[in-house]
């Protein structure tokens, strides 16, 4: 498989995509509360989709039972919404895909309920602070190895750790496709970034080490050592100057 160059009207579908996915974080992150079960998100995912005339990616991919993955404190991504409830100080991490006009748009939030500790809302805003440096560098001309080392030094230099088990990804008609973006890498390398390359970037910070392991459903990715981790993620295309972040509100 290589890398798919999209049209301004498949880039323009994408857009639509990708401001559904934008708009239903932004009810969910409203909505989210204390107390609640994090199926009821899901619920809420649903019928937002399904209000503005989009499917989820997420639901039947793999086997994966939800449309919205919620991912909390220690865990990574992948998160199954169901009866766990939602607590004070949590980090809540909602990852969302949707498909409209055949075209597909996904991007992550973390949310602290309440105050939180120092500690979890530092690791937020760095993850945030990530996603925006990773984005800084996906410039016309510049290396998909570009977009990964500004992830990972702006992480690493305040004493976090990148996930490097699983990475960003090409999107366009499917969900992933070429080229993988990880999290850590070298300045430099890779392939050349192309106007009409459509990526969704997504730095996994953690406090701890950079180790994953995988929950008994199957699908919940934690850290390996217990520590806190964090996810923001963006559907960009590159253009010939700055690139468009896709998911922006
Ligand atoms: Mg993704």
């Amino acid at each position: 498989m290589s890398i798919i160059i999209k049209s301004e009207r498949e880039i323009a579908a994408m857009r639509q995509a990708s401001r559904i996915v934008a708009s239903v974080l932004e009810v969910l992150k409203k909505e989210l509360r204390v107390g609640m079960k994090t199926k009821e998100l899901d619920n809420i995912a649903a019928r937002e989709l399904e209000r503005m005339g989009a499917k989820p990616s997420f639901k039947g991919y793999r086997g994966f039972p939800a449309n919205l993955c919620v991912s909390i404190n220690d865990e990574i991504v992948h998160g199954i919404p169901g009866e766990r409830t939602i607590n004070e100080g949590d980090i809540v991490s909602l990852d969302l895909g949707a498909i409209y006009d055949g075209f597909q748009g996904d991007a992550a939030i973390s949310a602290i309920m309440g105050n939180g500790s120092p500690q979890a809302r530092k690791l937020v805003e760095v993850t945030e602070g990530a996603l925006e440096a990773g984005i800084d560098a996906a410039c016309n001309g510049a290396r998909l190895g570009d977009i990964s080392i500004a992830i990972q030094h702006y992480a690493e230099s305040r004493g976090y750790s990148v996930v490097r088990e699983y990475t960003g990804h090409g999107i366009g008609r499917q969900m992933h496709e070429e080229p993988k973006v990880p999290n850590f890498g070298r300045p430099g390398e890779g392939p050349e970034l192309k106007k009409g390359m459509t990526l969704a970037l997504e730095p996994m910070v953690n406090i701890g080490d950079w180790r994953t392991r995988v929950g008994s459903d199957g699908w919940a990715v934690s850290t390996a050592d217990g520590s806190l981790s964090a996810h923001f993620e963006h559907t960009i295309a590159i253009t010939d100057s700055k690139p468009e972040v896709l998911t922006a509100v």
